[in-house]
């Protein structure tokens, strides 16, 4: 068992300082709001760390690319949120960055699909990600975004 909020808390900064370590002028907001009944689940702490890393890095690049095309006024912001209902642990990762297009949110669990020039994405992590919640964890994994608005990744986790 492991202390999923402890565990997400930490690859959210590991993925926003693995940006800034690249680009020391991006900057972003951390918005954080974890639920204290989600202390515990049975997750497989190596696996289910790629998972979430791999949403963080896509959220931090998916805001960096944004924050290029917009004005001083954008604030790049990551939102990441907690809770335990009906035996599930539900973590929510946000973020308002470039969205993406309806005809790419169709590919984006396949292997090897990316939209990211070369040296930059290999397009499995969300493929891993996926078989990583739903076949290793019995999880569900989903995404709801708008093009130019916002990304929301939803990881699903029963608790027993
Ligand atoms: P990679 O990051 O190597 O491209 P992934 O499997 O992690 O591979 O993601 C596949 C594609 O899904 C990305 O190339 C991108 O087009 C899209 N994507 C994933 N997350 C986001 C996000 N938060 N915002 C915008 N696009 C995203
Ligand atoms: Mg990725």
């Amino acid at each position: 068992s492991v202390d999923v909020n402890a565990l997400a808390d930490e690859y959210m900064r590991l993925a926003y300082h693995g940006l800034r370590a690249k680009d020391k002028s991006f900057n972003a907001t951390l918005e954080k709001d974890f639920d204290p009944e989600v202390i515990v689940a049975r997750v497989m702490p190596q696996d289910f760390g790629r998972v979430l890393l791999n949403i963080f890095n896509n959220a931090f690049y998916a805001v960096s690319q944004r924050a290029r095309q917009e004005g001083e006024e954008y604030r790049p912001t990551v939102w990441l949120s907690s809770k335990l209902e009906n035996g599930t642990v539900e973590i929510r990762i946000k973020d308002n960055g470039t969205g993406i297009p309806d005809e790419v949110r169709a590919k984006i669990f396949e292997p090897f699909y990316t939209t990211k020039p070369t040296g930059q994405g290999t397009g499995l992590g969300l493929s891993l990600s996926y078989d990583i919640i739903h076949n290793g964890h019995g999880g569900r994994l989903e995404v709801e975004s708008e093009q130019g608005s916002h990304t929301l990744f939803i990881v699903r986790i029963p608790v027993n």
